[in-house]
């Protein structure tokens, strides 16, 4: 087993990603939207083999690599994939052979799919609707529709777009995007529209269209950050990261610590270093007193430098404090609570981030085991 002994450990909770996955169901049950949880990038971080498990119910899911489809093939997954990014160099076999359902934005990567394919498979048209990324422009999407029904070896199942701004719930551009996908998807009976993310979900029911793509909201962060909570959007958090004090130390006054001895103590000082560093994803713009870290139900401040094996935290306001004494990092102890939404703050970028940075090398339990 990969790093059996290490005692820093992420704890991932399984329950709430069920229970995150059906608040989306409910917002978008009114318009009969199907929901296909996105698990790319290995489920934000957090393990796409046990999320999909835990989510078996789900119709289908959203991958962003053709790798993933092989793992989540390999580990049992039997609902369809959609593949976001389109179909990679030399992927379409696999993407014939496990079942994937591309989003294509060139008329080309159907025709390498069709040349492959014993039946015809299915493929989305990825239509941009606004944000300038992946897609047809929309005036182009009729004539890649009609190239693509000559095809004998693929069809057309839907139209796929992506919101670019939807996580400011007032913003006048997603009405514009859901209008232009509305218009495409008009008078094209049978093509299923996919457009929504986690803010689409829970801020514009009109882009909930036949799938939904929930990704944030399942790991427990608002995708209205930094303007609304979990709380607030009735999701619970499912990471908690933990580790143990690997060693304590009692510093005089005047005295410095870490790389670039960054930090100086005022008075006496008791600090812990502990066994998580940027190597872990616990980053380095995290140190210098930014973040904290919960002992006992209390914040402790990190200080000096961040490494990449160690951090320090001054721990002299908590005098129960010694080596093996369990630390929080993120999530619940006793009154205690540190979400990814602080630690994104701290470390100024957003919730997704901080998830998908922990590294494979911090173990990753499940409650309930898989
Ligand atoms: C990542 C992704 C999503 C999920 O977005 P969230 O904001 O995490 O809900 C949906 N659709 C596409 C195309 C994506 O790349």
């Amino acid at each position: 087993m990969i790093n059996q002994f290490r005692p820093t450990w992420l704890e991932i909770d399984l329950n709430a990603v069920a229970h995150n996955h059906d608040v989306a169901r409910q917002a978008v049950k009114p318009h009969g939207t199907r929901v296909f949880p996105v698990i790319k990038d290995n489920a934000y971080g957090l393990g796409a083999v046990a999320v999909a498990h835990a989510l078996n119910n789900a119709p289908g899911f959203c991958i962003a690599l053709l790798e993933e489809a092989v793992t989540l093939r390999q580990a049992g997954i039997t609902q369809p994939l959609l593949l976001v990014t389109g179909i990679p160099p030399h992927g379409e076999e696999t993407v014939a052979n496990l079942n994937v359902t591309p989003f294509i934005f060139h008329t080309e990567q159907a025709q390498r799919l069709a040349r492959v394919t014993r039946k015809p498979a299915p493929l989305f048209l990825k239509v941009d609707t606004g944000m300038a990324r992946l897609g047809f422009p929309p005036e182009q999407v009729a004539t890649a529709l009609a190239e693509i029904t000559r095809m004998p070896g693929v069809r057309v199942t839907g139209l796929a777009s992506h919101l670019a701004l939807a996580d400011d719930r007032e913003h006048p551009e997603t009405p514009r995007q859901i209008q232009r996908f509305r218009q495409l998807l008009a008078h094209r009976e049978g093509l299923l529209g996919s457009l929504a993310n986690s803010a689409g979900i829970l801020g514009h029911p009109a882009s909930h269209f036949d799938i939904a793509r929930p990704g944030i909201m399942l790991y427990g962060a608002s995708p209205f950050f930094p303007h609304r909570t979990w709380q607030e959007d009735g999701l619970r958090p499912v990471v908690t990261w933990r580790t143990r004090i690997l060693q304590t130390r009692t510093l005089h006054p005047g005295e410095s610590l870490g790389y670039g001895h960054l930090f100086t103590t005022q008075g006496p000082c008791r600090v812990a270093w502990l066994p998580v560093g940027y190597g872990d994803g616990y980053c380095r713009s995290l140190g210098q007193e930014r973040a904290q870290v919960l002992i006992h139900g209390q914040r402790a401040p990190v200080v000096g430098r961040v490494c990449m094996d160690l951090v320090a935290v001054d721990v002299s306001g908590i005098p129960g404090a010694g080596e093996g004494t369990l630390v929080t990092l993120l999530g619940q102890d006793g009154a205690g609570f540190i979400g990814i939404e602080e630690m994104a703050r701290w470390q100024e970028t957003i919730p997704y981030e901080v998830i998908t940075r922990i590294s494979p090398r911090v173990p990753r339990r499940y409650t309930p085991f898989p």
